[in-house]
């Protein structure tokens, strides 16, 4: 909370209600969320200051926006949180961070061959979790 706040006052922006509990919210919970669940998770009433707030974290860097199953899911970026990237359910829209030190130096090394310095990456790995496939199995 505290990095939080001495971030918002260096960018001049103020700490409001909504934006000191939605960070908490993204912090708490170790996984990226929908809109309908922070609204769930919170006491704030109003949608549109959830927008807002949202939409100003993005533009921070506060927050990532995730793309899954066609739902937009936020989750805190760097450095509130640790580099990790996910492996994500096509079926149900499970979601497993994966941390992998020997991904991060293979992306490295493509980079650096191509004497790239290195600003950013992402990387999604798309598949069918187990549950699914014992489900799957199930049916057929
Ligand atoms: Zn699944
Ligand atoms: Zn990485």
């Amino acid at each position: 909370m505290e990095q939080f706040e001495t971030y918002l006052r260096e960018r001049g922006v103020r700490q409001t209600e909504p934006r000191r509990e939605i960070f908490k919210i993204l912090n708490e919970y170790d996984q990226p969320l929908t809109i309908k669940e922070i609204l769930r998770y919170s006491q704030i009433s109003e949608r549109t200051s959830v927008y807002r707030a949202l939409s100003l974290f993005v533009e921070l860097e506060i927050a990532e926006v995730l793309q899954i199953k066609g739902k937009q899911r936020y989750e805190l970026a760097e450095p509130f949180k640790s580099h990790h990237h996910h492996l994500v359910c096509i079926r149900c829209g499970a979601l497993v961070p994966i941390n992998q030190p020997k991904l991060e130096r293979l992306v490295q090394h493509i980079a650096s061959d191509q004497h790239y310095q290195l600003t950013s990456h992402h990387v999604e790995l798309q598949g069918i979790c187990n549950t699914c496939q014992k489900n799957s199995e199930k049916i057929s």
